[in-house]
């Protein structure tokens, strides 16, 4: 959407003098402005708040200072990066963008805006964020901040995530920003949103935009924007297996699409007898059961019941008859091998190598480190 507005009109004269005194000036990614590190951050703070994004974004920028060196990155070094950050398809699109541009655009950035808008994880807010920040191109954005304060100010109905209803405050971020000085000006936006409109206890007092705001008059900022009909969210379970050998762990790679798609895992199974029977056909018949805890994504909430067990030198099938030696020790092998086939990958917690987690995995590691080393252990 492109600015519609001129530098004079009084709502851009509101927030570019707030913005002046007010606004962010410091953070990381507007120091030595690039393409690059702006496209960067723009992708980590898609539903995710400046504070926690600036260390990671020092982290991936530290590890990946230009295009190529993302490009050629392992995946599985980017997600590492990215574990705990959320939404990790963002961080398979920011890798696959990154090849998008080293192998057509030959590692450079480009600004043509149907050309960053064409590139994997890249919506139309943030195409306008990334050329209106870097090059004072003239376009309108409208992320999460600024939806919130153009439907207060304008009194929008509707929910945003609604075709109709953001269509309206497309209309309406076009028509507010000015054509020039884009950059701060978005900027200013965003950080009206982050800071003074904010989600509860917006500050009126202290707004720029206050003697004009429909729900400042009304007195209802409450309503704004309008809310998804919230239905209950779907409850599943699944009991993850901590199966180790060695100081070893088992993980398993998902598949790159989906759910936690690229993360390791620990192997998942549907129910206790299923994950029972499994440790059994290896002849495992210990374990422990670790506490329940729910992982709650946007659609639904996962129950997570964790079991944790150890392929050793006890490992052996009941009916072995134990005195013999011999029987026992081929029993193991038979287990041994086996499992050796059937599990792709033993994570060494105390040598990790860098691999994408997803959280409640890495907490589980955790707390098997403590469990197993006491709380000086490695992870
Ligand atoms: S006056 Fe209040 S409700 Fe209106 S835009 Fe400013 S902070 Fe938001």
């Amino acid at each position: 959407m492109l600015a519609q507005s001129t530098l004079n009109a009084p709502f851009a004269q509101a927030v570019l003098t707030w913005y002046d005194k007010f606004g962010r000036k410091h953070l990381p990614w507007q120091q030595n402005k690039t393409l690059y590190g702006v496209w960067l951050s723009e992708v980590m703070l898609q539903q995710t708040q400046v504070a926690t994004v600036i260390p990671y974004f020092e982290r991936f920028v530290k590890t990946f200072p230009n295009l190529t060196t993302l490009a050629d990155a392992p995946l599985d070094e980017v997600l590492h990066l990215w574990t705990g950050l959320g939404y990790y398809a963002r961080a398979r699109n920011l890798h696959k963008a990154a090849q998008v541009m080293r192998d057509q655009y030959c590692g450079k950035f480009p600004t043509e805006f149907e050309q960053v808008l064409a590139l994997p994880g890249v919506g139309r807010s943030t195409a306008g964020a990334i050329l209106s920040s870097c090059l004072n191109a003239p376009y309108a954005i409208l992320d999460g901040n600024v939806k919130r304060v153009l439907s207060r100010y304008f009194a929008v109905n509707g929910w945003p995530g609604e075709k109709k209803t953001e269509d309206r405050l497309w209309q309406l971020t076009g028509e507010v920003t000015p054509n020039a000085q884009v950059a701060d000006f978005n900027q200013a936006m965003m950080d009206l949103g982050a800071m003074v409109c904010t989600r509860s206890k917006p500050k009126c007092g202290l707004c720029p935009l206050q003697s004009n705001c429909r729900a400042n008059a009304e007195q209802n900022w409450q309503v704004y924007p309008g809310k998804k009909t919230k239905k209950a969210l779907p409850e599943r379970e699944s009991y993850f297996l901590l199966l180790e050998k060695d100081g070893k762990v088992a993980l398993e790679q998902r598949e790159n699409a989906g759910l936690w798609g690229g993360l390791y895992c620990f192997p998942q199974f549907v129910d206790k007898q299923e994950l029972l029977a499994y440790l059994a056909s290896n002849g495992i018949q210990q374990y422990q059961e670790w506490a329940a805890f729910r992982h709650t994504f946007s659609h639904f909430h996962l129950d997570i019941y964790p079991i944790y067990a150890r392929f050793d030198d006890q490992t052996n099938s009941e009916d072995v008859d134990r005195s013999d030696w011999k029987k026992v020790a081929e029993k193991q092998n038979q287990y041994q091998s086996a499992l050796l086939s059937a599990v792709k990958y033993w994570y060494d917690p105390q040598n990790p190598n860098p691999i994408g987690l997803a959280t409640p995995v890495k907490n589980l590691l955790t707390q098997y480190v403590r469990n197993r080393y006491g709380k000086n252990g490695v992870l």
